[in-house]
């Protein structure tokens, strides 16, 4: 048994990740202010022996008593209306947070695990994009915050990495869903979703060419920890490389649905990337992984564990 210490385990993807590793019979500790994340996504393990959820903002220096062995740092606003709204804190718990939660895994020894993202490689000219390639961003953009945070966040990690001594890995997750995203929180996959349970439109930035890959929460959380377990310290891609247009995803939770919503277009958010779609051949080859969950099982997964009144929002 490992003691695991996860940041931003009150989240979407860390409660999963709590709940994932502790069903492996791991100790969590986990860390959460709860900025954007709930009690109620860790309120079916909190009165677990092996579950500790501390009430901290990761900004500050912090400590924790206990030996650890794996740290999962995962602590930071996601979703663009979360980073739009908390442009300063995100840069904050881009490096501050960060540097903590670094300092924290050097004391104790600790393997750590960066939560890193797709955004790192901006509004890509290649595709699928490999972990060699370097990135398109737009740095003083509005997006610039999160992208940026993430950017300095591995530089951050591989310093430490190469200075300090610290064990390290990088994951950078491309469009993940599941269970517990919250309705109002943006992103294309629960608007969709609350829209066609609703029966109200579904709208579609553009003209819904633009393509995302996206990668069901349990085929994540086992690359992740996949990834964690292993000892490589290079950026390793995560996600599910099959490709939809925002237009063919719109169709599909129809599909699923049964609803009988219309489909509306509304204006490009600034700076969107066109296309976006993981290279996973590293992963494969490395850590043996590949997503095996397709969007429309993953789609009726989520509706299920979700109850269609949580997703209506
Ligand atoms: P989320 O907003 O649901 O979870 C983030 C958690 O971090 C929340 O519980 C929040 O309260 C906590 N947090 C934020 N600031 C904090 C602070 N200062 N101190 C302590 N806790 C703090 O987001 P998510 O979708 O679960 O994303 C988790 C991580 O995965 C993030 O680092 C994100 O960048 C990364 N990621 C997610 C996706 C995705 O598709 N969901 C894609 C790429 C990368």
């Amino acid at each position: 048994m490992s003691t695991c210490l996860v940041t931003g385990g009150a989240g979407f993807l860390g409660s999963h990740l709590c709940d994932e590793l502790l069903s492996r019979g791991h100790r969590v500790i986990c860390v959460d202010n709860l900025e954007t994340g709930s009690l109620v996504n860790i309120e079916h393990i909190r009165d677990e022996a092996a579950f500790a959820h501390l009430n901290v903002d990761i900004i500050e220096p912090y400590r924790i008593e206990e030996p650890i062995d794996f740290v999962y740092h995962l602590a930071s606003p996601a979703s663009p209306i979360d980073y739009l709204r908390l442009p300063l804190h995100t840069l904050k718990v881009g490096s501050y947070g960060t540097h903590h939660t670094l300092g924290l895994a050097k004391s104790k020894r600790a393997r750590f695990l960066l939560a890193s993202t797709s955004e790192v490689y901006g509004d890509p000219e290649v595709h699928p994009q490999p972990e060699g390639y370097w990135g398109h961003v737009n740095p003083i953009g509005p997006r610039g915050v999160y992208d940026e945070a993430k950017r300095y966040a591995e530089a951050l990690t591989m310093a430490y990495h190469r200075q300090q001594g610290v064990d390290t890995s990088i994951v950078r997750i491309f469009n993940t869903y599941g269970s517990r995203m919250r309705p109002h929180d943006g992103r294309a996959i629960p608007t969709f979703l609350r829209q066609a349970l609703g029966n109200r439109p579904i709208t579609v930035f553009g003209d819904g060419s633009q393509t995302r890959s996206f990668c069901y929460v349990t085929d994540l959380i086992r690359g992740m920890i996949a990834l964690a377990e292993s000892g490589y310290h290079d950026p390793v891609n995560i996600g599910n490389p099959d490709e939809f247009t925002l237009l063919q995803l719109a169709e599909t939770v129809l599909e699923v649905t049964g609803s009988s919503s219309e489909i509306v277009f509304e204006a490009l958010p600034v700076d969107d990337p066109k296309q976006r779609r993981p290279d996973i051949s590293l992963a494969e080859q490395l850590l043996q992984w590949t997503p095996k969950v397709s969007l429309r099982d993953g789609l009726a997964r989520t509706i299920e564990a979700s109850g269609v009144e949580t997703l209506v929002g």
